[in-house]
């Protein structure tokens, strides 16, 4: 029998010896408590400026589907995307608009987004987006979709805001950090011939 499902068993028979009344109270408090264990879960691995997964999250999924990989069971990328111009926008438009930027970017990625992929805020500005099972060609096509959704999101559009994007695929004798270095390394050339744009590199 599995763990979890043992310890209930034995906490159900501590608690059938109990006055009914009592029984139910204490029921009634296990309940809550997954209730709230559960919000605590859900804080531990969010960002709360934008909603999305944190950086020690996506950490933990990486190492996962990175095995999966490596193990030639899974195609995996990696999408690196960091606003342009930031600093402009808030020093021009102020903090709090900057904030409500990072909030709608957010929810855009969140929302276009496969359930099995894992966008987190990597930095102030500066998002990473975990592919499982998709290719270069795929990740590509993404990048493109989400470029057209800020482009055309009715606030974003009022403050121009744009990101550039690195890409890179998992290939053979790759480790994580050479992975991650790969889209690190075309997001670097996405900003330096122009930005506004996203860069694969195999
Ligand atoms: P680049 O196109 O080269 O990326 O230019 P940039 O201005 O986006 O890059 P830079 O690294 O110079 O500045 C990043 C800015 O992001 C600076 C900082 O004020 C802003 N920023 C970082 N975190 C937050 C945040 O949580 N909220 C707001 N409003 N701004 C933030
Ligand atoms: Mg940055
Ligand atoms: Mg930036």
């Amino acid at each position: 029998m599995k763990k979890e499902a043992k310890a209930k068993e034995e906490m159900q028979k501590k608690l059938s010896v109990l006055d009914p009344k009592f029984k139910a109270k204490i029921e009634k408090l296990f309940e809550s408590m997954t209730e709230y264990m559960s919000i605590i879960y859900d804080l531990a691995i969010s960002d709360e400026k934008t909603g999305l997964h944190n950086s020690k999250f996506f950490e933990s999924v990486f190492e996962m589907e990175f095995e999966k990989a490596k193990r030639g069971q899974s195609n995996l990328c990696l999408f690196i995307i960091d606003l342009d111009f930031f600093k402009k926008i808030n020093d021009t438009y102020g903090h709090v608009k900057g904030d409500e930027i990072l909030r709608i970017i957010g929810s855009v990625l969140k929302k276009h987004i496969r359930k099995s992929d894992v966008a987190a805020r990597f930095g102030g500005e500066e998002f990473i987006i975990l592919l499982p099972e998709t290719n270069l060609e795929k990740a590509k096509r993404l990048a493109q979709r989400l470029k057209n959704l800020v482009a055309n999101n009715k606030i974003l559009k009022r403050y121009r805001v744009t990101f550039s994007g690195g890409l890179a695929q998992y290939k053979k004798g790759d480790a994580k950090k050479s992975l991650k270095d790969r889209a690190d390394k075309a997001l670097y050339q996405a900003k330096n011939s122009g930005r506004n744009k996203t860069i694969a590199i195999k």
